[in-house]
Order: C-alpha cells, then sequence, then structure tokens
C-alpha cells in the first residue's frame, strides 16, 4: 500500500458499489454506494434493522459478498471474481462488545496483530495504548477494565496495525450516558489522528452529528440521503430524515399559491398546487415573543430542560381544531401556564412533504 501522504490523489479509501445482500428472502442491503475519503469519519445511521451491521460485515469481509464490489484503496477486496479474507484488507475493526481477548493482558491484547520482534510490538502496543489514553492499564487484564478503558483499548488493538479502513459497529453503546460522551470525543480525535477512512454504525442520531463529517441515512437496507450533519438537519430529503433527526411539530395542509398554509403563515413549496401536504416545523422553529401582532397560542405548560426550555402550547389550527405543538427557547424562558404567547416561524426549520 502507498504511503500516508499519497493518500488525497488516490480513490476514495473505502469504497462500497452497487451492494444488495441477501439472507435468504429477506433483502438486508438494497443497492448502496458509498465512499469514505481518507481522514473522513462517516456514519451510518438509521433504526435497527436497516442493514447497517450488514454492510460493515461486508466491507469487512466478515460476510461474503452477493453483489457489488468492496474496493479499498483503489484495490478490489469483493466482487463476483474476488474475496479477499478480514485479515488481509488492512482494515481495524472495533465492535459493541469490544471482543477483547479475556486470557491476554492489555498489552498483549493490543499486540497480537502486529509485526516485528516481542521488543517491537510491545513497543508500538504501548505507543497506540498511550494514544488512547490507557497506556496505565497495560499490565491489567479486560475483566478488570470498566467499559470505557475496555472500549479504549479495544480501539487501540484496532488502531495499531495503522489500518487505512476502520469499521466501528456501535461502539458506544455499552456504555452509559456520561461516559458515552466522553469516549465518543477522545474516539474522534484518535480517529481523526490516525487518518484512517472510517465508517462507524450507528442507530443514534445525536451521535452521528457529533462524529461524522458526512452521515449515511438507510432505511430498509437502502441509501435515503448521504451528507453532512448540517445538511441532512436543516434540509432533510423526505419526512422520515426531518423525524429521524429531532422532534418535529406535524401539521396537515395543502399547496396553495406556492406554499402550504399553516396558523404562522404560508412556507414555500415547489409542490404541485392543491397537494396535500404535510408541515414538519422543529421546535426550535417556534420562536417565542410576548403576545401582540400575529400568530400566537396559549401556554399550557412550560418546562426547563437545561440549555432549552421546552413550551407546550394550543394554537388555533386552520381548520378551527386546536394544535398542541412543542416550542423550544434557549436558556431559561418560563412564560405564565395560561398565557398567551405571539410565535413566529423560522422558515429554514420548516419542511413540506407530500403526503398524497
Ligand atoms: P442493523 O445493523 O441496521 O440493525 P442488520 O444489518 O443487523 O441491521 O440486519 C438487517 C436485517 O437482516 C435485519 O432484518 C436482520 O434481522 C437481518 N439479519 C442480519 N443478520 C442476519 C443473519 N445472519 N441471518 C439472517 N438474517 C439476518
Amino acid at each position: 500500500m502507498p504511503p500516508r501522504g499519497a493518500w488525497p490523489s488516490l480513490p476514495p479509501v473505502l469504497e462500497l458499489r452497487d451492494i444488495t445482500h441477501h439472507y435468504g428472502r429477506l433483502r438486508a442491503v438494497a443497492g448502496l454506494s458509498l465512499s469514505v475519503g481518507p481522514g473522513e469519519v462517516v456514519c451510518l445511521l438509521g433504526p435497527s434493522g436497516c442493514g447497517k451491521s450488514t454492510v460493515l460485515r461486508l466491507a469487512a469481509g466478515l460476510e461474503r459478498l452477493q453483489s457489488g464490489r468492496v474496493a479499498i484503496g483503489g484495490r478490489v477486496m469483493a466482487d463476483a471474481a474476488n474475496d479477499v479474507p478480514p485479515e488481509a484488507r488492512g482494515v481495524g475493526l472495533v465492535f459493541q462488545d469490544y471482543a477483547l481477548f479475556p486470557h491476554l493482558d492489555v498489552l498483549d491484547n493490543v499486540a497480537f496483530g502486529l509485526r516485528g520482534g516481542a521488543d517491537e510490538r510491545a513497543a508500538n502496543a504501548r505507543a497506540v495504548l498511550r494514544r488512547v489514553g490507557v497506556e496505565d492499564q497495560a499490565a491489567r487484564f479486560p475483566h478488570v477494565l470498566s467499559g470505557g478503558q475496555q472500549q479504549r483499548v479495544a480501539l487501540a488493538r484496532a488502531l495499531a496495525p495503522e489500518p487505512h479502513v476502520m469499521l466501528l459497529d456501535e461502539p458506544f453503546s455499552g456504555l452509559d450516558a456520561r461516559l458515552r460522551d466522553q469516549v465518543r470525543d477522545s474516539t474522534l480525535h484518535v480517529l481523526k489522528e490516525s487518518g484512517a477512512a472510517s465508517l462507524l454504525v450507528t442507530h443514534d442520531p445525536d451521535e452521528a452529528m457529533f462524529m461524522a463529517d458526512r452521515i449515511a441515512v438507510m432505511r430498509d437496507g437502502a441509501l435515503v440521503q448521504l451528507g453532512k450533519p448540517v445538511e441532512l438537519y436543516s434540509r432533510p430529503a423526505d419526512a422520515f430524515v426531518a423525524r429521524f433527526f429531532g422532534e418535529t411539530n406535524a401539521i396537515a395542509s395543502r399547496i396553495e399559491r406556492g406554499g402550504a398554509a399553516t396558523p404562522f403563515g404560508a412556507v414555500p413549496s415547489k409542490l404541485p398546487e392543491g397537494s396535500a401536504v404535510e408541515v414538519l416545523i422543529r421546535p426550535e422553529a417556534l420562536r417565542l415573543k410576548p403576545a401582540g401582532q400575529g400568530a400566537s397560542g396559549r401556554v399550557i405548560a412550560a418546562r426547563m430542560l437545561g440549555r432549552s426550555s421546552l413550551v407546550h402550547l394550543s394554537v388555533d389550527g386552520l381548520n378551527g381544531n386546536p394544535l398542541h405543538l412543542h416550542s423550544r427557547m434557549p436558556g431559561r424562558f418560563l412564560p405564565e401556564e395560561g398565557s398567551r404567547v405571539a410565535i413566529e416561524l423560522d422558515l429554514e426549520q420548516s419542511f413540506v412533504f407530500s403526503t398524497g
């Protein structure tokens, strides 16, 4: 393989082309294509059972490819005529359960897959343990480590042979919430410094937004949308993606004169006149002010949630029926229960999708 510095001029490091995979009659992956560049972190995101792990296992060679192509560094690893075994693909793997060897200490777990003499392997393993921040655990055995330490050792073991591709399957889901934030943060730094192309599977949109340069959203085995986190959040391709990235208020409407009517004014849309639509509005797009002119709502409840406050509102719908909507305001914003507030709509966070 060429030296690291040569990667930018080469094809994407990991290239999955038109992959389809069946388990018996179940189609788990449907025509998926995806590339991960050098030093890039791409998250495969989607609900449980949508085929994420299968894609990762096919990339690793843990599952036999049925249709399509897997290439790494421009070299075909699997297609109709080729099937390079996992250990010869130059990939580092991290799984949810870490899969450490219980009978080896931490240093030997990491040194296991390395080349060279015993001293050289130990020195290299120690250097990687230092990079991930668990060098002081080198002589301990996996079962006495905390979950966070085990995760770091698993990461070190995967990174030690300096793979060009890192494949991580739900690597943080065994950790409790607080620790998870820390471990995600340090893992991101280590992955970025390694320069490897990283593909990370997660079902958690917050995790994907935190970790990813680009997110690939999957549903029923297919790629629904691929883009930077900000693109997916602010320009979701469909209602599924919009909902997946966070809470939305849904208002049924119809296109009239180039927009979907809402109690807060029309949201522009290029959908055909007369189409039945659903307007999805993020809670942070409903901006509240002291009651005045324009649209307003009655406060049902207001709760401070930490960095923001959530206000439950009752708003008169266009057909006269009341709508129960959520507004999220930054910081502490706690209007009186039963009071009226003015509502301004941020069109940037309001999306119109056809329901016809
Ligand atoms: P995800 O990682 O998104 O949860 P998976 O790739 O694990 O999804 O699974 C996709 C679909 O394939 C699911 O319906 C799952 O039950 C099925 N599946 C996964 N692995 C196997 C297998 N070895 N045999 C049969 N069905 C499988």
